[in-house]
């Protein structure tokens, strides 16, 4: 049996980057694993792809469109997945965007959309969760995608640090209300990673001045990296399925920061 065998678990933010190798190491230990995310077809060819990893892990895979600040579209994931797999063991609210500008340029929509998908995404998320748990009631848990932007704020993505900030809040706010329900709440912090948000992060920088050519701003990010090179999606899935696993049953409140040594806080 896998260090996850036999949970089931729903990660949002699935269909690319870091959320599909969240779910795909799952797998890989065993889990029945729904990969969702707000591209329903991208999901669906994730979970396609995956049907013989998760045949040789001993579990099954799904997948699931959802708009995750839609509560009652996470209801119904919530509801497909326990139709399928019979319950929710751990959900990942991983699910994220972010779109760069300038301080002194931010608007009500740019704020509004990033804290609309990075904070009240993760509120519905852990409360449909929760409530979720709470009816099996044998616990569970949520995790939470944080930042290095969760600790430090960075010019050009003010709203991005501020939803990621919130995350933190949350899994903190959460981990308490929910401790009486024996469900815990743990997030994660990636620094640099390598996936399609990069690019487009990228390209966003250099329309806004900030940077100069592709690539110009992730290097300059990843110079003060101790490891000495931005992250993969896999550089982070030892630690989300440790989260995942029982290995992590007396943690709770708590942020991982996997950076590579970029902030050390
Ligand atoms: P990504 O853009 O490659 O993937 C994000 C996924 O979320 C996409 O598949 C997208 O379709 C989905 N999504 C966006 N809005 C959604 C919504 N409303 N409902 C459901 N799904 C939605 O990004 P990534 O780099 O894999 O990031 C995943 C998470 O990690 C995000 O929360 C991000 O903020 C966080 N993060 C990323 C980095 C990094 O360097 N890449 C660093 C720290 C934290």
């Amino acid at each position: 049996m896998g260090r996850v065998g036999g949970r089931v678990c729903l990660v949002t933010g699935a269909a690319r980057g870091i959320g599909r190798a969240i779910g795909e190491a799952l797998l890989d230990e065993g889990a029945d694993v729904c990969f969702a995310d707000i591209d329903a077809d991208r999901a669906g060819e994730v979970a396609e792809t995956n049907r013989q990893r998760a045949a040789e892990g001993g579990g099954r895979v799904m997948s699931c469109g959802v708009d995750v600040t839609n509560r009652d579209a996470v209801r119904a994931m919530i509801e497909a997945v326990v139709g399928e797999f019979g319950r929710l063991d751990v959900k990942f609210n991983n699910a994220g965007v972010n779109k760069p500008m300038n301080f002194l340029d931010v608007t009500e929509d740019n704020w509004n959309f990033i804290m609309g998908v990075n904070g009240l995404g993760v509120l519905i998320g852990m409360q449909e969760a929760a409530n979720q748990m709470i009816t099996q009631g044998h616990g569970g848990k949520i995790i939470n995608t944080a930042s290095i932007a969760s600790r430090q704020g960075f010019d050009n993505v003010a709203p991005y640090c501020a939803s990621k900030w919130a995350v933190v809040s949350l899994t903190q706010s959460g981990a308490r209300d929910l401790a009486k329900h024996g469900i815990t709440v743990t997030g994660f912090a990636p620094g640099v990673v390598h996936t399609e948000m990069w690019d487009s992060v990228d390209r966003d920088l250099m329309e806004i001045g900030a940077s100069e050519e592709p690539g110009q701003a992730m290097e300059e990010f990843a110079s003060d990296i101790l490891r000495g090179r931005v992250a993969k999606p896999e550089d982070i899935t030892g630690t989300t399925t440790f989260l995942a696993s029982p290995e992590s049953d007396y943690m709770t409140g708590q942020i991982v920061m996997i950076d590579g040594g970029m902030t050390l806080v």
